[in-house]
């Protein structure tokens, strides 16, 4: 099957799903996946899977990407950061659908491959910087909507500070397997919604698990 069918057919996937808004579907459409994945996998980059790339990371699973984006509720003139750059897919779509997007990675040389690779699709609203996202990334804040792509322990309230008002922190929070919280910040405090189950990465850092004993398995 042909790379353009397996895409099509990895959407009508999604779009009976349900859960991701007709914009994020295509973002979706329109980003090449194939071209964030290691080439081992390339046949593979239309399966609604996490996929394994350098550094022992995973690029998420599609339904996941579509889930998280959506939750954001961007809109064209947002402002977006992102935590845990890894391949650079999901900054990609981030970058489809909003202003501009700050992506940062702990692994520098992940951050330098996904920095290449989004300048060579012709990204010019992605800005990738290396550091512990865990604590956000302040010179660009505040945020309309932060995503983290990696499992935090329990909320990173840095994070929340970086938030305008109104704006939300898509997060996947809990050991080995976390839940996707959406918290949006109001006048009032803290408003957190408890999504899926899911399982990611851990979140390494200052607010994320010590490096020294990061929980259970990666996988998505
Ligand atoms: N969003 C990515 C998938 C991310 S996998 C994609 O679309 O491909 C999670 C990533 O988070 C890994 O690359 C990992 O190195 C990174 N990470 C973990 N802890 C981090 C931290 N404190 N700051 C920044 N990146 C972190």
């Amino acid at each position: 099957m042909s790379t353009s069918s397996r895409r099509d057919q990895l959407l009508t996937e999604l779009r009976a799903w349900g859960g991701a808004s007709p914009s994020v579907l295509e973002a979706l459409a329109t980003v090449p996946r194939e071209r964030f994945v290691p080439p081992e996998s390339q046949s593979r980059a239309y399966e609604n899977i996490a996929l394994s790339i350098d550094a022992g990371q995973t690029i998420s699973q599609p339904r996941m990407v579509a889930e998280m984006t959506t939750a954001c509720r961007l809109t064209p003139q947002s402002r977006v950061l992102e935590v845990g750059t890894g391949s650079g897919y999901q900054a990609a779509i981030l970058a489809r659908l909003c202003h501009d997007v700050v992506s940062i990675e702990r692994i520098p040389e992940l951050s330098h491959q996904a920095a290449r690779r989004l300048r060579e699709l012709g990204f010019t609203n992605v800005q990738c910087v290396v550091g512990d996202g865990s604590l956000g990334w302040p010179a660009g804040a505040p945020y309309d909507a932060i995503l983290v792509t990696a499992g935090a322990p329990e909320i990173p309230w840095p994070l929340y500070e970086q938030l305008t008002p109104g704006g939300r922190l898509v997060v996947p929070v809990g050991a080995g397997t976390q839940s996707l919280l959406t918290i949006t910040r109001t006048a009032s405090g803290p408003q957190t919604e408890t999504g899926i189950g899911c399982v990611f990465v851990p979140l390494v850092g200052q607010a994320g698990w010590p490096e020294s004993s990061p929980p259970a398995p990666p996988k998505s």
